[in-house]
């Protein structure tokens, strides 16, 4: 280790569109909302993370709560950039040390993303102190982290699906052979839940109401082989704009989500269509890979697996795969510095 290695410190981002998670040391130090919260009359960030979504809903006219990555893309490079940096600081290993180290920072990017998109998030990085700022593919993070070994001649497909989009991938000898990212994910089941909401039931709920009703009753099938309790939900009643509180079933939901899964449903498929026969050959083996959040959408495994026709695993700890990933190829930075750009 030279003088200069001393003062490095080397962390692994995953810059997802709903969370932020970070690996310092082999841990995750950092598990966080992708959220900012900006003061409109300065400018300038006044929280970020799980503090900013504490305040989503719930903000006056001054405030506003932003998802500077909402779509996949860095659509709001100041708030982006101060939430990269937020998060770097308050990492506590690294906020003690008296000399502020360099930073050698791994951080994964989508796999559509365009030239501009992908300097902007090499930008950013580098405005903490980063001597390297090295990028990964998302897709790629999330099969290592998933534990597929991702430099076999072997075709692996990888369907992450997480809030603002749902990347899907074929993966073969190091390399993505095909992909397909989708602007439809976490988010759009949300919105599809307060839309049915409102419509079946006259209720007027807020988006982490929504949420809360997808994660704890949400359904890609229409009968569960363990069928879930009804959860009473608490809204406005658009009539009486009164408080309210109604039973929701889980079937509801599925109907809700349906049409939404069935266009990921398409997406698999037209992403198998286009593979090459001996890969596409090798999936029918190794089968599918579910990692982001939308992987523990109840019954979406099961789902998937009745609709193609082929194996389907979701990645244990889901949430954590992509970050997990970029973290092991940090940790390995020889052995898959070829995958990194
Ligand atoms: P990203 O990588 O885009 O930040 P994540 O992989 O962190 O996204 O996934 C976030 C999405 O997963 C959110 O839309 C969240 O509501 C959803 N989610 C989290 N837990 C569950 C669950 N148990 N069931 C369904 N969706 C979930
Ligand atoms: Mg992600």
């Amino acid at each position: 280790m030279g003088i200069f290695d001393m003062f490095t410190e080397e962390i692994a981002i995953d810059l997802g569109t709903a969370n932020t998670l970070i690996i310092h040391n082999n841990k995750i130090v950092i598990d966080q909302p992708s959220i900012v919260a900006i003061d409109r009359l300065t400018g300038k960030a006044i929280a970020v993370g799980t503090q900013a979504k504490l305040m989503q809903g719930k903000t006056h006219e001054n405030i506003k709560v932003v998802r500077p990555l909402k779509d996949g893309v860095i659509a709001d490079f100041h708030a982006s950039e101060h939430m990269i940096k937020e998060f770097i600081k308050q990492i506590s290993e690294i906020k003690g040390k008296i000399v502020k180290p360099a930073l050698r920072i791994v951080i994964c990017i989508p796999s559509g993303i365009t030239e501009v998109e992908r300097r902007a998030v090499r930008d950013s990085a580098q405005k903490v102190n980063a001597k390297e700022v090295i990028l990964i593919y998302e897709p790629m993070a999330a099969a290592i982290g998933a534990g597929i070994d991702v430099e076999s001649p072997e075709g692996n497909m990888i369907v992450d699906i997480g809030g603002g989009t749902t990347e899907i991938a074929v993966i073969a000898l190091g390399g993505i052979v095909v992909d397909k990212s989708l602007k439809l994910a976490g988010d759009v089941f949300t919105n599809d839940i307060s839309y049915f909401i409102r419509s079946q039931h006259n209720l007027d709920i807020g988006e982490r109401t929504a949420e809360r009703i997808k994660i704890e009753i949400g359904s890609a099938l229409e009968e569960l082989d363990v069928p879930l309790d009804d959860i009473s939900v608490q809204g406005k009643d658009l009539i009486t704009g009164k408080p309210k509180e109604i039973m929701v079933n889980y079937k509801e939901i599925f109907r809700a989500l349906d049409k939404s899964i069935m266009r990921i449903e398409d997406a698999i498929l037209e992403t198998l269509s286009i593979t090459p026969p001996e890969l596409a050959t090798d999936i029918y083996k190794t089968g599918i890979f579910l990692a982001g959040g939308g992987a523990l959408l109840n019954g979406l495994a099961d789902r998937i697996h009745r609709k193609t026709g082929l194996p389907v695993f979701v990645a244990e700890d889901p949430l954590r795969a992509v970050v997990r990933g970029t973290g092991i190829a940090l940790k390995n930075n020889n052995k898959f510095r070829f995958l990194m750009k």
